[in-house]
């Protein structure tokens, strides 16, 4: 058993080597890359990803799994041999599963897609893109259809990124939180706008860039497990437990950009610095889902980030670094500033209140495309339908539209979307768990002290890596499971002391 074992971690540790160098590849490529490496370097990651694929699609590794699993079944439920079975199980399934003829025609498909897509967007016309949509629908169905007996054809999808949640449990609780949230939203912008002016002057891009640094650090984003650099977008990436990147993105006329992604981009990264050691090079070392890694993004950028208590602490060192700037802005209208709620048309642009309604509506539109209830010809019509009755805002045109995110254009429909709502609303459910079991959280922050929260996310969540499921992380920690409560209140208590609602 214990060769058995470990010859299956060693084949697991060869795909993790070659998925580990793609992904060096790509953060080359977004990055340093000189524009002449482009054509090279896309041949070079589609190299990697075959090797990848046939490694994780051997036989052999079904073979050492089926030998494993008396051993697996003799285990607790959440030791590390136990957990690794079952994980890497789940993956064997799901990549054998679809055949390599499909992701083929898939992916030739989806480079068209983006292709037009990139250009769909400036001359705003959907037209361009529409066929090559409804090509993508039928893709996304006969994917789901490698995974038969379904609730729902979505719940496939949703599983490459959120394992384990279901299209129809998913669509109630989104449903109660839309429920919550339009009228709150409501509420909040029938107030005054706060003035975010104090946000919009010239702001020089070395020391914006130098305060986010020391912020993160102070967080405890490990820098010598980790690095910083520029990109068009920012994002986090892993080559290693030992050397977990992130990047972000400078407006030298607009401070919150840098400095609220270099907070969410380190908060993504210190769940994978956080990992058990011991899972290095396993399937384990990875987060728990897509909404998993979503709620200590968002824990970090929005519930401490944009929190009253941390700028209470950081709000002298802000000014002192920009005197001119902010020199006499007071610490309240800073804090008015980045928490403006307003209604708006963009998802990635959209505040911590009006940002799940944005989610929730591609969510709710994927379901009705993969239902058949709703046609692609009618999608930028329906989009436009809900932007209104949601948000109160109308999209003048598609390229704000229906054709602002990239994710239909160069995936599938379905799965895309659900994590970041539901990132939202477990960063609450774990943040109100929290403070439950540190009540001096909110305290240490107001000094700038962040090892109890750090500690605490650690301990519950972080090392784990990928041993549990978000349903069960969420029943480990909260004691229930997935719950729009917390999210509510949080969000009634910060915002109705902001606004007066
Ligand atoms: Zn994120």
């Amino acid at each position: 058993m214990k060769d058995q074992l470990i010859e299956l971690k060693r084949r697991l540790m060869e795909i993790d080597d070659l998925n580990a160098i793609a992904a060096l590849l790509n953060w080359d490529q977004s990055t340093y890359m000189p524009p002449g490496g482009a054509a090279a370097r896309g041949r070079q990651a589609a190299t990697l990803g075959r090797l990848a694929h046939e490694k994780a699609t051997d036989p052999a590794i079904g073979r050492l799994l089926d030998a494993l699993q008396p051993y697996a079944d003799s285990l607790p439920y959440d030791s590390d041999d136990a957990s690794l079975i079952r994980v890497a199980r789940r993956n064997y399934e799901r990549a054998i599963k679809v055949p390599p003829e499909f992701m083929g025609r898939f992916f030739a498909h989806s480079a068209g897609s983006y292709d037009l897509w990139t250009r769909a967007r400036p001359a705003n016309d959907f037209s361009l893109v529409q066929p090559c949509l409804e090509k993508t629908l039928d893709y996304s169905r006969e994917l789901a259809n490698f995974f038969p007996g379904y609730d729902h054809i979505a719940d496939p999808l949703i599983d490459f990124s959120d394992y384990g949640m279901k299209a129809a449990s998913v669509r109630a609780v989104f449903a109660e939180l839309r429920s919550q949230l339009v009228p709150l939203v409501e509420a909040i912008t029938a107030r005054p706008t706060p003035d975010d002016a104090c946000l919009h002057q010239h702001y020089p891009e070395d020391r914006q860039l130098a305060f986010g640094v020391n912020v993160i650090k102070r967080f405890g984003y490990d820098f010598r497990r980790g690095r910083q650099d520029k990109t068009h977008h920012p994002f986090m990436t892993k080559f290693s437990l030992g050397d977990v990147r992130i990047t972000t993105r400078v407006k030298e006329d607009d401070l919150g950009e840098a400095l609220f992604s270099t907070m969410h981009e380190a908060g993504h990264a210190m769940y994978e610095q956080g990992v058990s050691m011991d899972y290095e090079g396993t399937p384990l070392a990875d987060g728990a889902s897509a909404g998993v890694h979503e709620s200590q993004s968002r824990l970090w950028e929005n519930i401490v980030g944009r929190s009253l208590a941390f700028w209470q602490h950081f709000y002298p060192e802000l000014q002192a670094t920009f005197p001119d700037q902010l020199g006499a802005v007071s610490l309240d209208t800073f804090y008015r500033a980045i928490n403006k709620v307003q209604r708006s048309l963009i998802r990635t642009d959209a505040d911590e209140v009006t940002y799940s309604l944005h989610v929730i509506i591609r969510f709710d539109l994927e379901l009705d495309l993969l239902e058949g209830k709703l046609a692609v010809k009618d999608l930028p019509e329906a989009w436009r339908a809900r932007y209104a009755s949601d948000l109160g805002v109308a999209p003048p045109d598609d390229r704000d539209g229906v054709l602002q995110d990239v994710h239909w254009y160069a995936g599938t429909i379905g799965g895309a979307f659900q994590g970041y709502a539901l990132g939202n609303i477990m960063n609450a459910q774990f943040y109100e768990a929290a403070l439950k079991a540190r009540p001096s959280i909110p305290d240490d922050i107001a000094r700038g002290q962040f090892d109890t929260l750090h500690g605490w996310l650690k301990d519950t969540i972080y090392r784990h890596g990928s041993k549990f499921t978000a349903t069960e992380l969420l029943e480990r920690v909260t004691g229930g499971p997935l719950d729009v409560g917390p999210y509510i209140r949080y969000l009634r208590a910060k915002f109705g002391a902001l606004y007066g609602v």
